[in-house]
């Protein structure tokens, strides 16, 4: 385990302590949430595995107290994946367009959404694996995505450069 992972869990301590005391910082949120996203496509799920708070927070103390019965598949099927990203990022964006222009009640979106999900990751994380909640967060699901669509782009255009190649050779 890498020094950042053993410790980016505290990041996600101080967010939410933070963040009750003064929301407007919950904003920061952005860039944990995209961070899986942007990095996809070039790192796989490296963000995942190395320096996500709560992946980090999952491994180093979920890890020990949880009753590791193994992430039920439910958690894993593609379509409770689609289903649980719709649901959550349309309460979200729902929220979000309610506190619009007020930067406070912004980043209580933010926070609370942090707070709501940790319980969730806990209680999962505790009952069935550390990793449970990462078997559907909708941000690394988003990364897990965005990787296989860049890779299958990458297979595309190798192919057609080969046959070109192929064909060049032919004629
Ligand atoms: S799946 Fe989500 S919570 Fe888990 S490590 Fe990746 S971004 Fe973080």
């Amino acid at each position: 385990m890498n020094s950042f992972k053993r410790h980016m869990w505290l990041v996600l301590i101080a967010y939410c302590i933070v963040g009750l005391i003064y929301p407007p910082i919950g904003i920061v949120a952005v860039a944990c949430m995209l961070a899986p996203v942007v990095t996809g496509p070039f790192m796989g799920r490296k963000w995942c595995n190395s320096f996500c708070p709560r992946g980090s927070f999952n491994d180093v103390m979920l890890k020990r107290v949880t009753l590791n019965k193994g992430i039920p598949r439910l958690f894993k099927a593609t379509a409770f994946k689609v289903i649980f990203l719709i649901v959550l990022m349309s309460l979200f964006a729902m929220q979000l367009t309610l506190a619009w222009g007020d930067w406070g009640a912004v980043g209580l979106v933010f926070v609370r959404m942090v707070l709501i999900t940790t319980v969730i990751d806990i209680m999962l994380g505790i009952y069935y694996h550390q990793r449970t909640w990462c078997a559907f967060c909708p941000m690394g699901t988003m990364g897990g995505w965005a990787f296989k669509l860049k890779n299958r782009i990458k297979r595309r255009l190798q192919g057609r450069e080969s046959l070109a190649t192929m064909l060049r050779k032919e004629g």
